[in-house]
């Protein structure tokens, strides 16, 4: 079999690198995370072809930076919950193990551990956008001197629209504060040193610095430290959007000294889709930066109910609650957190880098672009290859059309996403993705490779 067949058939080379992927996964001292989430079935993923795979089989979940799998205990939490509402109503607020009217204070801290926080420097609350929004109202304070916001060109759009809407909002206009930065000419990602070179020439003109921790398209991760400390050098605040990051990477928010952030939990954190959202502000600011908007959850618990209309705001990011917390949310988010808590963010990024390295080993080993032979299909890696540079996320572009790729691997079972213009994300997370995932991920993409070559070339010579 060639090296670099686009196809490789069980040989002596793959079967060799099946055993090293059971090996990795013999040696895994994580495996038992993946039992503690449901699973979907090849056959259940409505995209699946029965003619062209075994249905029984686990699917391929390279997704779950998109959308976490479940985990087991979310069901169970939820009907304790539901069973709790039917049978004593109201005094559900007050009783059972997880009390309405404050279940998710006693997760904040499972939240904490995740994103490297003080409990009392995170609150769970809202959707994403709703929490940059809130954080922007305090930290965006524009001056005549003072009034950019440095984000990424291509932040993802809701970020965009945010800083947009917040620029308007307080009167000036995005076309000359929304300062944003895209890649060299040719490159796909931002060099740290051109970040930071930004920041030096800019940033007595910028109040505000927001850049996601891990960019949701390329999957570069940030040097959020130094981002920080130059930021801070310059006066400018600095807030990470970290929906891809949390859960994914070994955030230190806390002693990087970052101003605020804010990230969403079902993506890594696998809270389920819209589920309750993370915000963080740093203790320095507790007692400094306040709350635009305020709302009776933002008041000390002790005093709440006493209804005296005496605001007796919680300091920090606390004081940023609005209402009530939906109980319905906090179960599945509860359940993830313990299983992120049954180990620390150190271990999981260990095994992350090694179960990434891996998967991008095996695709330029198969599937690199051969010189000798430019006609066969390739996949090219825009994620940096510097495993400091980057979460467990990897962005693939291919030398085929990505639509028919796409839908190539869907129905073979695998499941990851697709961005426009041109990008396959793949995902392998370390909480339930294995070596052997990535190692049947392999034979599937050179079967999809191979199915899309065909239908190019079928409809090139129609078209001839
Ligand atoms: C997923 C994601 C969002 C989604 O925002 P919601 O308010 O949760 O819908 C926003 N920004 C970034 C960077 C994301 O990755």
């Amino acid at each position: 079999m060639s090296r670099f067949s686009c196809c490789p058939t069980p040989g002596k080379d793959n079967q060799s690198i099946w055993i090293l992927a059971r090996f990795l996964d013999d040696i895994d001292d994580l495996r038992h995370l993946r039992e503690q989430f449901l699973i979907p079935k090849v056959s259940q993923l409505p995209p699946s072809d029965p003619s062209l795979v075994d249905g029984a089989e686990e699917c391929l979940y390279f997704v779950g930076n998109s959308l976490g799998l479940q985990p087991k205990l979310a069901r169970q939490y939820l009907e304790e919950e539901l069973e709790k509402w039917a049978q004593m109503g109201v005094h559900g607020h007050t009783e059972g193990s997880r009390p309405w009217a404050w279940a998710e204070n006693n997760i904040e801290q499972l939240m904490a551990n995740v994103v490297g926080a003080k409990r009392d420097e995170v609150a769970l609350m809202n959707g994403l956008t709703v929490n940059l929004h809130l954080l922007l109202l305090s930290f965006y304070k524009p001056t005549t001197e003072r009034h950019k916001i440095l984000l990424e060109d291509k932040a993802f759009p809701s970020d965009h629209y945010a800083v947009e809407s917040q620029i308007s909002l307080r009167g000036f206009d995005p076309e000359k504060s929304m300062l944003l930065m895209s890649p060299r000419e040719g490159e796909h990602t931002l060099r740290t040193k051109d970040i930071l070179s930004m920041i030096e020439k800019e940033g007595d003109s910028i109040a505000v610095i927001l850049f996601s921790g891990v960019q949701y398209y390329t999957g570069q991760l940030f040097d959020m430290a130094a981002i920080t400390k130059a930021g801070q050098a310059k006066g400018c605040y600095v807030g990470f959007d970290c929906a891809h990051a949390a859960g994914n990477v070994d955030l230190r928010l806390h002693d990087w000294g970052v101003d605020f952030a804010c990230w969403c939990s079902y993506k890594y954190v696998n809270s389920g889709a819209g589920g309750l959202a993370g915000a963080y502000i740093h203790e320095r600011h507790a007692h400094t930066i306040k709350p635009a908007l305020t709302g009776w959850w933002g008041h000390n618990l002790k005093t709440r109910f006493q209804m005296d209309n005496q605001m007796d705001l919680i300091p920090g990011i606390g004081g940023f609650r609005l209402s009530n917390q939906p109980i319905l949310l906090v179960c599945p988010l509860q359940a993830s957190l313990e299983v992120f808590n049954m180990t620390n963010m150190k271990a999981l990024r260990r095994k992350s880098r090694l179960l990434t390295g891996y998967l991008e080993y095996l695709i330029k080993h198969y599937y690199t672009k051969h010189e000798a032979h430019p006609e066969k299909p390739y996949v090219d890696i825009i994620t940096p290859s510097n495993p400091e540079e980057r979460g467990c996320q990897l962005s693939l572009s291919f030398s085929v059309p990505i639509r028919a790729m796409f839908k190539e691997l869907e129905k073979r079972g695998v499941a990851c996403d697709m961005r426009e213009p041109n990008v396959l994300r793949i995902a392998p997370t370390p909480l339930y993705n294995s070596f052997s995932d990535c190692h049947r991920l392999i034979s599937t993409l050179g079967a999809a490779l191979q199915a899309s070559n065909e239908l190019q070339q079928a409809s090139n010579e129609l078209s001839q």
